[in-house]
């Protein structure tokens, strides 16, 4: 038997799973035939593009809504002459087609690579995808399956591969690269999937059982019995269990405090109690869009937010408008270096696209006639970007009125995760209430992506001024008789909640699976931060 092999990584998902290797498929370029003539080979490749087309129409026809919307975006993309365009530039200076596709296709990838965030590189695996299926009906070569339970081992993992899997059956993620803050790492958190980020590239052949014992922030190749006894005894428990009410849950010398849920995935709503909750914290709304032609569908919108708000029954589902850019750009809406994190992202974004905003709007409108919807404004700067996005909200309200439909203004507050606004909380009288954003507080206040692991110590670092922060804001909101909570992940991880407790928050917003950590913690502590006294 082979003997074991301890890799060290970075914890992105805690839990363990075991399973046999999936190692993400690598094209290469050797593999692949010369060419015909220069209008053979373009005819090939048109046809080998309606083919993909049509593989994934009719993958999409057989799908459920989201797995569709994924699809329909790879069929957007693959419609786009450009991709097309370059790679016959490639066969007219002599290449075959399969070696002008994958080459154009690659060269693309790589300068997206490049670039640090993750909002660029979240677009390049997108493309890989496209990339691998024209080049499978080029070459006759079939698409590797993913089988439930497997061991997902590659660079790196995108959201739709992550939505599109089957986790019920277990497995896990182990990346060489990725980071503990990417948006696939809060999927995984958020449906318990153990996952590993920043290995480094190491050797392990397909099919070999691998041990993710994320938990301890390590893979082990080949485990024996012991390693997978020893990891998974020491698994936490993280049931939600019904101790905590609706969600209400007392320090030890009985100070209330709200726990409410964060969404990634309304899916995830199926599995999750909500008499454990006081209702959705955070909805996040970028990863409910797959393509454009999602973003500005106003009623596929309504009716996820109507799901959401059934779910929460009387208590809030607080709803937060569009986030991309940064690291969750909608390929195909234009990404450019501007949408990085410094640049237009969230409500900046928002109000130079007002079409997104105003389809958004409108669905939040009239899903806010059925419950206590509140809407979180995101990246918020000034006090002139919520007043333009009240207006927006107070012009399709009237609009829809015309109409004969019914809506129903919701509270409108805003995310605290840009400094500028985080200390300067009394110019935002015009907000109904606050949430920090502690992912984005702590990068901008250390000048740290928070997606780039070589300088995630220097994001660590920001903490005690994410405290001092949250503190002074939290005093600014009483100041104001507004309401203020935290739904960054600070809230999700018991190290926090002392602190995050004695800066003053009494409403957070947690990961589902991190409830029962997050009560208990509560629970054995006072509201001064300390421990519970006899
Ligand atoms: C945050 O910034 O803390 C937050 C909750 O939003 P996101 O992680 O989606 O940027
Ligand atoms: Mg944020």
């Amino acid at each position: 038997m082979a003997e074991a092999l301890e890799i060290p990584g970075v914890s992105a998902s805690p839990g363990v799973g075991v399973g046999p290797v999936h190692l993400a498929a690598e094209f290469t370029a050797e593999a692949l035939a010369p060419g015909d003539t220069v209008a053979a080979e373009g005819d090939r490749l048109r046809q080998a593009v309606a083919t993909a087309v049509a593989e994934l129409e009719a993958l999409a026809y057989r799908s459920d809504e989201e797995s569709a919307g994924i699809l329909d975006f790879q069929i957007e993309m693959l419609l786009d002459p450009a991709l097309v365009e370059m790679a016959e530039e490639r066969i007219v200076a002599g290449d075959g087609a399969a070696l002008a596709w994958f080459g154009a296709l690659d060269d693309y990838i790589a300068g997206i690579e490049e670039a640090p965030d993750e909002q660029l590189r979240a677009r390049a695996v997108d493309i890989v995808d496209i990339r691998n299926r024209v080049l499978s009906a080029l070459t006759g070569r079939p698409l590797e399956d993913f089988a439930p339970g497997s061991v997902f081992v590659g660079k790196d993992l995108e959201p739709s591969l992550f939505l599109a899997h089957d986790w019920t059956a277990g497995g896990g993620i182990v990346l060489f690269e990725g980071s503990a803050s990417s948006h696939v790492a809060m999927l995984a958190r958020s449906r318990s999937v153990p996952m590993l980020v920043a290995t480094g590239r190491f050797e392990v052949a397909a099919g070999a059982r691998v041990l993710v014992d994320a938990s301890n922030a390590r893979a082990v190749i080949a485990p024996d019995d012991g390693h997978v006894r020893e990891a998974k005894s020491r698994k936490p428990a993280v049931r939600p269990t019904a101790s905590r009410a609706g969600g209400a849950i007392q320090t030890a010398d009985g100070v209330a405090i709200r726990l409410s849920a964060i969404m990634n995935d309304p899916r995830d709503l199926e599995a999750i109690d909500p008499a454990s909750f006081a209702g959705i914290g955070l909805m996040r709304t970028e990863f409910l869009v797959t393509s454009p032609a999602d973003a500005f569908d106003e009623e596929k919108h309504y009716d996820i937010y109507r799901h959401a708000l059934d779910w929460a029954g009387e208590s809030p589902a607080i709803v937060r408008m569009l986030d991309l850019g940064g690291d969750k750009t909608l390929p195909g809406l234009g990404a450019r270096r501007s949408e990085s994190f410094m640049g237009l992202r969230g409500i900046r974004l928002l109000l130079a696209r007002p079409e997104l905003a105003r389809a958004q709007a409108r669905a939040l409108l009239r899903a806010a006639v059925h419950g206590n919807l509140g809407v979180l404004l995101p990246m918020v700067t000034v006090p002139g970007e919520l007043d333009a996005m009240r207006a927006i909200f107070e012009e399709e309200s009237t609009a829809l009125g015309k109409r004969g439909l019914q809506t129903r203004m919701p509270e409108i507050g805003m995310m605290v995760e840009v400094p500028a606004a985080a200390l300067m909380l009394d110019r935002f009288s015009r907000s109904d209430f606050f949430s920090f954003g502690t992912n984005d507080l702590a990068q901008y206040l250390a000048a740290a992506a928070r997606d780039d692991q070589s300088v995630a110590a220097l994001y660590d670092a920001a903490t005690p001024a994410v405290y001092r922060v949250i503190a002074q804001g939290v005093a600014l909101a009483e100041a104001m008789n507004k309401p203020i909570g935290i739904c960054g992940e600070m809230a999700s991880d018991p190290r926090h909640i002392p602190a995050l407790i004695a800066a003053g928050l009494r409403q957070f917003s947690v990961a589902p699976n991190r409830v029962a950590d997050i009560g208990s913690t509560i629970g054995g502590m006072c509201s001064d931060g300390g421990p519970r006294r006899r």
